[in-house]
């Protein structure tokens, strides 16, 4: 029996850890497949930066259960990239301050957030052809995607990609210090008892340390005409 390719799940998943350029890789692979692109750590940024804005316990599960159901949340495209619409406020700059990171990072340990925004992204990705990028796509939230890839790139590139993101930003930011809010951030996302962060036994892992933004994307791209879901 043959299976039509339009009844498969179309799901690129590309998990890896903050740094390893899963934003820009993505987002240039939904462009060029014409696919939806889902930036889940966005989402992870907006609850915690909406439960500290709000006074929100991070130890309040039931209050951050409520928070996630009420939560309005859109991803527009607009002009100048992809906007995140929170409760009808765009939050989009707000959420890349490292304080946001830090939050997010802090929230995505409690299950009833990752099951509320698990069970999101499902239905994202299930709607329409999507790119989804985050740490635990491919193990937790499609592992039946026909393809998925674990990005990489060494502590100390990743502190250099995530200095020239800050100061383009206008935030300054001393290197070593971002090199270790990396490492810290990497160890509480991989120890973690809810979805760590780790590569699912079937991804492709690709190191970006020392290739081009333009090389992984080509990479990706054959392997998703390889796999018939690009
Ligand atoms: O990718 P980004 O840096 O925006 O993610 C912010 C934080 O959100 C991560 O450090 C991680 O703790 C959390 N996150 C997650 N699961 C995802 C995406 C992000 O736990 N799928």
């Amino acid at each position: 029996m043959s299976v039509d390719v339009s009844e498969k799940l179309r799901v690129i998943a590309i998990d890896g850890p903050a740094g390893a350029g899963k934003s820009t890789v993505s987002r240039r692979v939904a462009t060029h497949l014409g696919f939806q692109y889902v930036d889940t750590g966005a989402m992870y940024r907006v609850v915690g930066l909406v439960a500290h804005r709000t006074g929100v316990s991070f130890d309040d599960a039931a209050a951050l259960g409520v928070l996630c159901d009420e939560l309005d949340l859109r991803f527009e495209e607009h002009e100048d990239g992809l906007h995140t619409i929170a409760n009808g406020s765009d939050l989009s700059r707000d959420i890349r301050s490292a304080a946001a990171g830090d939050l997010a990072s802090r929230v995505s340990v409690v299950p009833i957030v990752r099951e509320r925004l698990v069970a999101l992204q499902r239905a994202m990705g299930e709607a329409r052809p999507t790119v989804m990028e985050g740490r635990d796509i491919g193990t937790v939230v499609f592992p039946d995607a026909p393809l998925k890839v674990f990005l990489g790139a060494s502590v100390g590139e990743r502190a250099r990609r995530r200095c020239a993101d800050l100061d383009a930003r206008g935030e300054s930011a001393d290197a070593d210090e971002v090199a270790r809010q990396i490492a810290e951030r990497d160890q509480r996302d991989s120890s973690r008892a809810h979805s760590p962060l780790r590569p699912a036994v079937d991804a492709l892992t690709v190191d970006t340390t020392d290739q081009s933004i333009e090389g992984v994307v080509e990479h990706i791209l054959t392997l998703a005409r390889q796999r018939g879901v690009g």
